[in-house]
């Protein structure tokens, strides 16, 4: 489940929520101030995830073979 990042248009109060995907704004309220009007922010989240997994390349087996898991490495 994601999480995503809201803004309360009434206190300004800036939190962060897991929802299911495709759940919206209407089923958000604030944490301070209960207001329903909150402005989901699109930017960080996902600029955040993006960020990650270009830093994160799938792992390479060490010994270059692949066997490692099968035994065959020496390291
Ligand atoms: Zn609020």
């Amino acid at each position: 489940m994601p999480l995503y990042e809201y803004r309360c248009e009434s206190c300004g109060h800036r939190f962060e929520t897991l929802q299911q995907v495709g759940a919206g704004a209407a089923d958000v309220s604030c944490p301070r101030c209960a207001a329903g009007r909150v402005a989901r922010e699109l930017s960080t989240f996902a600029a955040r995830a993006a960020t990650g997994r270009d830093r994160s390349p799938a792992p390479e087996p060490t010994c270059g073979r692949g066997g490692c898991g099968a035994g065959f490495c020496a390291n």
